[in-house]
């Protein structure tokens, strides 16, 4: 595989699957940044736009081809320092676009997907597109079974330990946050890009931040090894707390040095 893959793993798989937590667990267990597609939903917007892929009047996120755009912010990760793998993780890591040696797809049944989303939203309604995703995955995974992880049953740590067996060899190629000021580093880039992402929502106006006061979750910057605290922050208060340098994201006990 050629250019920016070589540093990073990817992780796919349906809504509720638990790629996010999974990647976020194993990035700060292994001084590695997480990269969720999601979270760089509007940046991608700003520069489709700006190349005429994407009409701003047109207030929707948009459709166009988002693979070259997670490309290049891998190019442009692996120059930056401190020089530390990546961990991909999103919807958009499909199989026909995922380098399969350093991929795998979280797979939950079709009842145990139901049973998350609902515990997730709070809500017995599902949206048919999240379940739609599900059989999608399963029909592009089909001859790869050596790349999926069931979860059902598992806990989010046996998730965490699934992936760590299934990608040992290419996660123990990538380089790793070694000082406590990289780690801070590491860890910022992650809650930069959800700061931004609730920012841009903010700006386009997704999110209110009046009316919408759930607590998003933070990683904790102290940069201690093994520190696994996560400070929760509401959409108004993300956006100013990363004005301040990386560290500054701080659990009660994990006060600043
Ligand atoms: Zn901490």
């Amino acid at each position: 595989m050629d250019g920016a893959w070589g540093t990073a793993v990817l992780i796919g798989g349906p809504a509720a699957s638990g790629k996010t937590t999974t990647a976020r667990t194993l990035a700060r267990a292994r001084g590695l940044r997480w990269y969720s597609t999601d979270a760089h939903t509007w940046s991608h917007r700003a520069r489709a736009v700006a190349r005429g892929l994407h009409d701003d009047a047109d207030p929707s996120p948009g459709t166009f081809d988002r693979g070259p755009l997670i490309r290049e912010d891998l190019d442009h990760l692996a120059r930056r320092r401190p020089a530390v793998g990546v961990i991909v993780e999103g919807a958009l890591v499909a199989p026909d676009f995922a380098p399969l040696d350093r991929s795998v797809w979280l797979m939950p049944s079709v009842d145990e997907q139901r049973r998350r989303l609902v515990e997730r939203s709070g809500s017995p309604t599902i949206d048919h597109g999240l379940l739609h995703g599900h059989a999608l995955i399963c029909d592009q995974l089909t001859g790869t079974s050596e790349n999926v992880i069931h979860v059902d049953g598992q806990t989010p740590q046996e998730t965490v330990d699934a992936v760590e067996a299934a990608l040992a060899g290419a996660l123990a190629a990538l380089p790793s946050a070694r000082t406590t000021a990289e780690r801070q580093q590491v860890i910022r880039f992650g809650n930069r890009s959800l700061a931004d992402q609730l920012g841009d929502s903010i700006a386009h106006g997704w999110i209110d931040p009046e009316l919408d006061r759930r607590p998003r979750s933070f990683d904790c910057e102290c940069g201690e090894p093994g520190c696994t605290a996560v400070v929760q922050l509401r959409p108004g208060e993300a956006i100013a707390v990363v004005e301040h340098p990386a560290g500054a994201i701080r659990a009660d006990a994990h006060c600043a040095d």
